[in-house]
């Protein structure tokens, strides 16, 4: 099997002592490529060090909504920076809008998703979306950024990572190219709603994920998360579908290296 782990915070402080047998747990599992998206400068900076450490690693750069409240322009130099000279860099992630924990005014966190939304597209690089809360305004957002991208961006606007949403708004942000991304909540015993989304997906736009250390699947939930974990997503993914876990892997897979342009490179 060949799987791709979308989203996992692999550089964050609960994998500091194990990341080389998490790696390893998660090549025997079948991970092939992971994509580490920041939240903050500081966490773009570590996520870089720990892709150059391994291959088949790669990187979102960008500042998480819940990272807003002191936001500058100034960061955005930074971003910009670091998304033009380090190649494994490959989306503009996570950003977006939460407003379940308000650590953040409204006002800032849009000031902040508007200027890197504005950088991904100068830069025609995919978007990774961390929406709580937040649906009318994120597709908002996304509604008035989405004419002015480059054509180069129009098969691959990017990911709502973690889906937790509405059909609604699963129906709007497709409309608009997004991928939708699904991770452990979809394994969950009360998610019916969800599933019920997620098996309505073109299979074309899905993608898999762990948001690792959070949101483990079951029989994992409530333990640290870890990329290994993704295959549950996979199999619930393809019950959902019906196919055989190995063609959900595949077209995964598939999604996550035309979305992302991972290339060859593996774990
Ligand atoms: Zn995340």
């Amino acid at each position: 099997m060949r799987l791709v782990d979308t989203h996992c915070h692999l550089n964050l402080p609960p994998f500091e002592n194990d990341l080389d047998a998490v790696i390893q747990r998660a090549r025997q599992a079948g991970v092939i490529q992971l994509i580490v998206p920041a939240i903050d400068l500081e966490t773009c900076e570590s996520a870089i060090q720990l892709a150059r450490r391994y291959t088949g690693v790669f990187v979102a750069v960008g500042i998480h909504p819940n990272s807003t409240a002191d936001f500058h322009p100034s960061q955005i130099e930074h971003l910009r920076m670091m998304a033009t000279t380090e190649p494994k860099v490959v989306a503009i992630g996570e950003i977006g809008l939460d407003y379940h924990w308000k650590l953040s005014p409204h006002e800032k966190q849009a000031e902040a998703f508007r200027a890197q939304l504005a950088l991904a597209r100068e830069l025609a690089l995919p978007l990774i979306i961390h929406n709580r809360e937040a649906s009318a305004d994120t597709v908002a957002l996304l509604t008035e950024w989405q004419p002015s991208i480059p054509s180069s961006l129009h098969e691959r606007v990017g990911v709502l990572h973690s889906f937790s949403a509405s059909q609604e708004i699963a129906d709007q942000v497709l409309r608009l190219g997004f991928h939708l991304g699904f991770t452990g909540p979809v394994t969950y015993k009360n998610a019916d709603e969800l599933r019920q989304i997620a098996s309505c997906v073109p299979r074309n736009r899905l993608l898999i994920e762990t948001d690792a250390p959070y949101l483990a699947p079951q029989p994992q939930r409530g333990k640290r998360n870890e990329s290994a974990y993704v295959v549950a997503v996979a199999e619930r993914l393809a019950t959902l579908h019906q196919v055989s876990t190995e063609q959900m892997a595949d077209v995964t897979t598939q999604n996550a290296q035309r979305l992302f342009g991972l290339g060859e490179e593996t774990l």
